[in-house]
């Protein structure tokens, strides 16, 4: 039997996201913590009950949508300058310096293919400014000198997204 594997909130990824780009309030960084601590804790209990109730069916993240809504930023401003720019490792969380054409290495002996680093920023860019239009320069810049050529940057979204609108209002969006 498979269970629903559990998945950060957005509000984690969110929070993580600006605990690492920028300097957070001390009551900010008290809230991530203890979501990080929540959702180790998650993880945990995962784990344990898994090893003990295989024939039963538990749901993951019942949380209806609206819970996901309920949360205020209201502490938190983001101004995109101040938020740091680049791609950090997903295991260790550390920023890279510069990747090669293909692949991020990291210190830690994590290797993350550029496609992954590129379609991981974008997911990130969206959750920080879901205002803003998906495009080739947005997506470079936001990257940070890591992805080194604007041609890998173009053939990653083209490939893994949806290009919507004409020459100057041309951009991506999520494959549906
Ligand atoms: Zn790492």
């Amino acid at each position: 039997m498979l269970l629903k594997s559990r998945n950060e909130s957005e509000q984690l990824l969110l929070y993580r996201s600006l605990f690492l780009r920028m300097s957070l309030c001390e009551k900010d960084v008290t809230h991530y913590q203890h979501l990080e601590k929540g959702y180790a804790g998650e993880l945990l209990f995962d784990q344990y009950v898994n090893s003990l109730m295989n024939e039963f069916l538990l749901l993951n993240d019942v949380l209806l949508d609206f819970g996901n809504n309920l949360f205020q930023m209201d502490s938190l401003a983001i101004f995109q300058d101040s938020v740091r720019k680049g791609i950090y490792c997903s295991h260790c969380y550390t920023f890279f310096n510069e990747g090669t054409d293909t692949k991020l290495i990291c210190s830690c002996g994590t290797i993350e293919s550029i496609d992954d680093s590129i379609i991981r920023s974008v997911r990130e860019f969206l959750l920080l400014f879901p205002d803003r239009l998906v495009t080739t320069n947005a997506i470079y810049d936001w990257c940070g000198g890591v992805v080194r050529s604007k041609k890998t940057v173009r053939r990653v979204l083209s490939a893994q997204f949806v290009l919507k609108g004409h020459s100057r209002n041309a951009h991506f969006v999520l494959k549906s």
